[in-house]
């Protein structure tokens, strides 16, 4: 055996243990309740991270611990070689809830994705046949970690020393219709893209600008892949956020939410599309475990009957008003955007010293891009804690404007 190491703190054995891939803050979390968490010392923090847009229920709630408990006393895993009622009452609740027909369970937001990549190529290859294989995509979107994932991802940081990157991806910017309309020839079989761009900023479509994307997809007969991974499950003040817009995709991809922190992932599509996976295509061994899929169908059901869709959109509406608020009184802040629970407040200069900042309070927050305060606190998160956070971060600020002269 090795020789056991002097340094005993969580944090020092994790450096020590860990591969070093996550720039990590120094808080050992180890309880939460609700919207709140508490680390080894005892500090409360009011998180408005929920481990980033997963946990909309929040921490420890009752409805998970019920669901988990009640199934893993009954049946963890089987593998997909077998039937099992909570996997198919999740897919019918899925389904009847949503555009798709269809429900493939997987585990993560990258492995959603994967699957969405390989059934558009698929159906596009049985259908149109060969040489038809090109996805565009976003800059700035991001879509997992996987190699196709991350061929994907708009993202140069993302993508930096994987070459050679898998081949027929391309990408537009955001927002952009008529560079879409110009990447749009005879080899491109689907266009995939967040809704709402969350790691990329939290940047919302221009008005009309995804039914014209939708329109182009249909025109040619191109698959349109919504990723809504972070921006699903209710966050937005509806239960998808493409809901807003008035369109529908062919293939939408979930996770984050959909379990409330067990792992879980889902990619979704019309019957259309869905007859290119056959048996064999496509599988995973712990994709839609009982586990996993009781625990999102009674986090589903809680999100659709106990009004946290509709909750998430009031408190949205509540911590916007509160932050324009603080836009109007602090020039350096330059925009305010975003819907429902996931709001992005985009600052001057980087937003690390202001994550640092609500910490030391008791806040978690996180960034998206260097300079984006992003807000994706559990849809349960009650006014009172909002206006907690609002005035720390009005402290925060008074003392940066001070600090400017
Ligand atoms: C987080 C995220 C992913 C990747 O999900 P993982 O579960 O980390 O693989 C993909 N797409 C979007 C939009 C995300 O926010």
């Amino acid at each position: 055996m090795k020789k056991a190491l002097e340094a005993t703190s969580t944090i020092e054995r994790a450096d020590r243990y860990m591969f070093q891939t996550y720039g990590r803050f120094p808080i050992t979390l180890v309880k939460g309740d609700g919207c709140r968490v508490w680390d080894d010392e005892g500090k409360q923090y009011l998180d408005f991270v929920a481990g980033i847009a997963v946990c909309s229920l929040g921490h420890s709630s009752p409805v998970v611990c019920r669901a988990l408990a009640e199934q893993a006393g009954k049946l963890v895993h089987v593998s997909n070689l077998y039937y099992t009622e909570p996997q198919t009452d999740l897919a019918q609740l899925l389904v009847e809830n949503s555009f798709a027909d269809r429900v493939f369970f997987c585990n993560s937001g990258a492995e959603a994705n994967e699957a969405a990549i390989k059934l558009a190529r698929r159906y596009s290859m049985e259908k149109f046949g060969p040489n038809r294989h090109v996805i565009i995509s976003m800059r700035n979107s991001f879509h997992g970690r996987t190699m196709a994932t991350l061929s994907a991802t708009g993202q140069e940081k993302i993508q930096k020393g994987y070459d050679p990157l898998l081949p027929g991806f391309r990408f537009v910017p955001f927002n952009d219709l008529s560079a879409l309309e110009m990447a749009m020839d005879d080899a491109v079989c689907a266009v995939m893209l967040e809704p709402i761009q969350g790691e990329g900023g939290v940047v919302c479509p221009d008005a009309g600008y995804l039914k014209a994307v939708r329109a182009l997809c249909s025109e040619k007969g191109v698959a349109l892949i919504f990723d809504e991974v972070q921006v699903g499950m209710g966050r937005t003040g509806k239960l998808f956020a493409h809901e807003h817009y008035g369109v529908t995709p062919d293939i939408m991809t979930l996770a984050k939410a959909l379990g409330n922190g067990l792992p879980i992932g889902a990619m979704l599509s019309t019957e259309a599309l869905a007859g290119a996976f056959g048996p064999g295509s496509h599988a995973t061994t712990f994709g839609g475990t009982p586990l996993a899929t009781a625990v999102s169908g009674a986090v589903l059901k809680s999100l659709l009957n106990d009004g946290w869709v509709e909750h998430a959109k009031s408190m949205g509406d509540y911590f916007k008003a509160g932050l324009n608020q603080l836009a109007e009184k602090y020039s350096f802040i330059k925009d305010v955007r975003g819907l429902g629970l996931i709001i992005g407040v985009e600052l001057e200069s980087p937003g690390a010293p202001v994550v640092a900042e609500c910490q030391k309070k008791g806040f978690l927050i996180i960034c998206a891009q260097e300079r984006v305060l992003r807000f994706v606190p559990p849809l349960i998160v009650k006014k009172e804690e909002i206006d907690l956070l609002l005035e720390a971060l009005d402290d925060i600020f008074n003392n940066m404007e001070t600090k400017r002269g």
